[in-house]
C-alpha cells in the first residue's frame, strides 16, 4: 500500500469524526477547519485514491450528490433525511429480503435507502 498523503490522513480523520456518510463539499467544510488550503479538487483526488484502496466507500443514491464514508465491515444500510439532505448509517439489516425473489432467484447483494426526516427536522 502507497504511504498516505497529509490530506488522505486529514480526510479519513474527518470521515471517522463525523460517523456518517458525508459529500465531498462537507467533507471540504469541516477538514477545512484543521486543514486550511485543501481545496475541493484535492479533496476528490484523495477520496478517489482512498476508494481505490478500500479505505473509503461511495455510496451513490438516485437524486443525491455522492457521499462517501469510512468502510465498515459490517453490512448496514443508509437513511436519508429529506429535510436536510443528510444521509445516515443505519445499524444493521432488516433482512427477510430473500422471501421477495421469485422461486429459482439467488440474491448477491442488495442495498436499502430509507427517505424520511432526521430528528432536528422532523
Ligand atoms: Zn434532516
Ligand atoms: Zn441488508
Amino acid at each position: 500500500m502507497k504511504p498516505k498523503t497529509n490530506q488522505q490522513a486529514a480526510i479519513l480523520s474527518v470521515l471517522d469524526d463525523l460517523g456518517r456518510p458525508v459529500t465531498p463539499k462537507e467533507l471540504l467544510e469541516t477538514a477545512s477547519i484543521s486543514s486550511p488550503g485543501l481545496g475541493l479538487a484535492t479533496v476528490y483526488r484523495a477520496l478517489k485514491r482512498l476508494v481505490d484502496s478500500g479505505e473509503v466507500r461511495k455510496i451513490e443514491a438516485a437524486g443525491l450528490p455522492p457521499h462517501y464514508e469510512r468502510e465498515r465491515s459490517e453490512h448496514h444500510h443508509f437513511f436519508i433525511c429529506e429535510g436536510c439532505r443528510k444521509m445516515f448509517d443505519l445499524d444493521g439489516c432488516c433482512g427477510g429480503l430473500n422471501e421477495l425473489l421469485p422461486r429459482g432467484f439467488r440474491m448477491n447483494s442488495h442495498e436499502v435507502i430509507i427517505y424520511g426526516a432526521c430528528r432536528d427536522c422532523d
